[in-house]
């Protein structure tokens, strides 16, 4: 069986805490002889910063491009507030990124039945949803340049945010889109502003060409990314894959996130371009390091889990244990368990801890 290199970045916060519960999954996949992992552990983040005055250091990068893929908690905290801007916690994250050349965000937003009721929307909007935004991760305005504040003649300042896309960039995230919409329902919208941007123009006439050469068997819907927020709440279930640039990608899939009740839930995967048959990847939980609830032991473990079970899927090629670990949630969820974040008023919560017990108590059943 092969062995997988992965390398754990717990990072903050509640990032240890529910990232203890991946790692209690890999040992009981190891010991049941499901899978086998060779595991490797670092600081991202501010806990990196504290240590070695860098969110993420020299190291720990050799040991990501070493890494069949890596498994991040997150990071970020209110204790990092004041430090600089290139030294905070988010820039280990992006550093990642851009440095791993992670294109191709994968968020699933997927509405369990049995949580239906804790979304914001009613029930038959939502129960059953399962969309998977496709957002690119290395362009776009928060990458391009200028990106500078400069002091005008009159003391006022001006800050500048640059959008900027080349045909390749967008050709190899459509082509991610079509692809997994084939292995799904065949449906890609893609998302843009083609009214009043002009790179969302490029984008979409890039998405159409790529369309015709190649993925003609895929019905390809454009839409407008402001009509599209307006359609997520107003009927998700329309959607199948979604794509779009990094920072409609960031805005919509945020949204999503919320159709299907807690982003405790919600896993992701980043994905870079296949070299000699090997795809760099980071999985990581869609929520951030929530200082709020950190150190209590209440934290969601299922995100972080979920972001394991994208890894399996797809880095290692095991469709079998990662829908194994999906239905083991499901499985655990239509038992009542709750973490505070998914619970109705009154009804009664478990830990971190005894929640990733119960999801692998569950895989086990699945499994046997
Ligand atoms: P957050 O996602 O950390 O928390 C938002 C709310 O959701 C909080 O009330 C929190 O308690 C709750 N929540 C989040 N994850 C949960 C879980 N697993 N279980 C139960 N409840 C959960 O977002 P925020 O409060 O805006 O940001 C906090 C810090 O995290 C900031 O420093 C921010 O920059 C950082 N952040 C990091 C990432 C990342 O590492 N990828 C993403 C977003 C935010």
């Amino acid at each position: 069986m092969a062995t997988h290199k992965l390398l754990l970045l717990p990072g903050d916060g509640i990032g240890p805490e529910v990232m203890a519960e991946v790692k209690k999954l890999i040992a009981w996949l190891g010991k049941t002889g499901a899978a086998s992992f060779e595991i490797e552990e670092d600081l991202v983040g501010g806990c990196a910063f504290d240590a070695g005055g860098a969110p993420i250091s020299e190291d720990a990068m050799k040991k990501a491009f070493a890494a069949d893929a890596i498994i991040l908690g997150a990071v970020g905290g209110p204790k990092w507030a004041g430090v600089a801007y290139d030294k905070r916690p988010e820039m280990g994250l992006l550093r990642l990124r851009k440095d791993l050349d992670l294109f191709a965000n994968l968020r699933p937003a997927i509405c369990y039945p049995a949580l239906a009721d804790s979304s914001s929307l009613k029930r038959e909007i939502v129960e059953g949803l399962d969309i998977l935004i496709v957002r690119e991760l290395t362009g776009g305005t928060y990458f391009g340049e200028p990106k500078e504040v400069v002091t005008l003649a009159n003391g006022q300042k001006r800050a500048v945010d640059t959008q900027v896309y080349t045909t390749s960039e967008i050709e190899r995230i459509a082509a991610v889109a079509f692809d997994l919409a084939r292995v799904r329902k065949n449906l890609v919208h893609s998302a843009e502003k083609h009214n009043v941007m002009i790179s969302g123009l490029l984008w979409k006439e890039v998405v159409t060409n790529l369309h015709k050469e190649k993925f003609s068997d895929v019905k390809l819907e454009h839409i407008l990314a402001d009509n599209c927020a307006m359609q997520l709440v107003r009927n998700p279930k329309q959607f199948d894959v979604l794509v779009t640039d990094n920072l409609f990608g960031d805005i919509l899939s945020d949204a999503a996130s919320m159709l299907t009740g807690s982003l405790g839930m919600l896993p992701s995967a980043s994905l870079g371009a296949e070299i000699n048959g090997k795809r760099a990847a980071m999985y990581e939980p869609v929520h951030g390091s929530a200082p709020d609830i950190a150190g209590k032991g209440v934290a969601n473990p299922i995100a972080v889990i979920g972001s394991l079970g994208m890894a399996l899927r797809y880095s290692f090629g095991r469709t079998d244990l990662a829908d194994g670990i999906e239905r083991a949630i499901s499985r655990v969820l239509n038992d009542g368990l709750r973490t505070g974040d998914i619970a109705s008023a009154g009804q009664k919560t478990i830990g971190t801890a005894e929640m990733g017990d119960a999801v692998i108590a569950a895989l086990g059943k699945e499994l046997a």
